[in-house]
């Protein structure tokens, strides 16, 4: 059966034509999906029993079920959510002070390969749907009561590999009448899938691009990132300038620092090189430093602070905004790379 949450608003209202029903009961389904935030259709009380019975008839709700729920002594917390067919993804709750931030997940583990994420340890099933994209934020809504006001393609998954879902979830999530998020909230993070990024600057829609970068090398790229050897270098700062060019949009890039790896101020130098001259823009340009988090049997050990500043320092000196970011949920394994796809069978 066929989850009702994964369809936009314009697809649901063809939905509703198709079962012979006026299109404007979408507007009134979506306000009992994503405001109301009810669990049943008959829940939905200003729809006839007729269509509330076609209705069940032809689709579910999507409804996970909260299978663990960790609490970071920072406030961070960090889901588990079974999906209903065996399968579980984690989610993360961040505190900001301007507001709630989730990170959700794209797929069911990941295909990319990243040395130093957890996700990449357990194979890839599949990708999710914008339901199931969708519903994550549903959930952590439904269980502590709050807004969320933003959110980042960040967990397990690269979203440039599920585009469609990905394209369609931030639809939802960014309608008024659905979550309302708006989309300079939302923020889609890629290891570097060229065609996509493009494809991204082609839509001109509002939300914020993060490349994971890590290197402006392709030797220390590739041996971190295996996505490196189908998209080089030169090929994503050209599809980044692609995007530049076309959305005059800043790019934040990310830059997990690893102890004798890439860290050094050689890097950052080539780093400062790479950005001013493929790219120029530098008031669109954003660096932000990740100590990078140890992850079981990898292979990468955390910078200390002393060389994170530096690092910083040494990038603010030549032009290029950087800043280190607040780690949040390290305690509890919610940090940046160290979700992993889990399985309840
Ligand atoms: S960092 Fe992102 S793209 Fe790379 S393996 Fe992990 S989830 Fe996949």
């Amino acid at each position: 059966m066929k989850n009702i949450k994964d369809y936009n608003l314009d697809a649901l209202k063809e939905e509703l034509v198709s079962l012979g029903e006026k299109g404007f009961r979408a507007e009134q389904i979506f306000k009992w999906l994503y405001v109301d935030k009810v669990k049943s259709f008959d829940e939905m009380t200003n729809l006839s029993l007729e269509l509330r019975n076609k209705l069940k008839e032809n689709y579910n709700i999507c409804d996970f079920s909260i299978e663990r729920k960790l609490v970071s002594k920072d406030g961070t917390i960090k889901y588990l959510f079974g999906l209903g067919d065996g399968n579980a993804i984690e989610s993360v709750l961040m505190q900001y002070k301007y507001g709630k931030s989730v990170c959700v997940s794209s797929q069911i583990g990941c295909k990319m390969g990243c040395k130093f994420c957890a996700s990449t340890g357990a194979l890839f099933v599949r990708s999710l749907t914008s339901g199931e994209i969708i519903e994550q934020i549903i959930k952590i809504e439904q269980d502590t009561g709050e807004t969320v006001s933003n959110v980042v393609f960040m967990g397990i998954g690269e979203p440039m590999d599920n585009f469609e879902n990905v394209m369609n979830a931030i639809g939802i999530l960014n309608n008024q009448k659905g979550l309302n998020i708006g989309a300079r909230h939302i923020s889609v993070s890629t290891s570097g899938v060229v065609p996509r990024i493009k494809e991204f600057a082609d839509k001109d829609v509002q939300c914020t691009l993060s490349i994971s970068l890590h290197s402006a090398n392709n030797k220390t790229r590739s041996s971190m990132m295996p996505v490196n050897n189908a998209y080089p270098i030169e090929e994503l700062m050209a599809a980044c300038k692609y995007y530049m060019d076309k959305t005059n949009k800043r790019i934040s890039f990310e830059y997990a620092l690893a102890r004798d790896n890439n860290d050094n101020l050689k890097d950052a130098d080539e780093l400062v090189n790479l950005l001013k001259t493929k790219l120029g823009y530098l008031n669109l340009i954003h660096v932000n430093l990740i100590p990078i988090n140890k992850i079981e049997n990898g292979n990468y050990d955390q910078s200390s602070l002393e060389n994170i500043m530096k690092f910083r320092d040494y990038l603010n000196d030549h032009g290029i905004t950087a800043t280190i970011r607040r780690e949040l949920g390290s305690d509890i394994s919610a940090a940046c790379g160290q979700l992993r796809r889990q399985n309840l069978k």
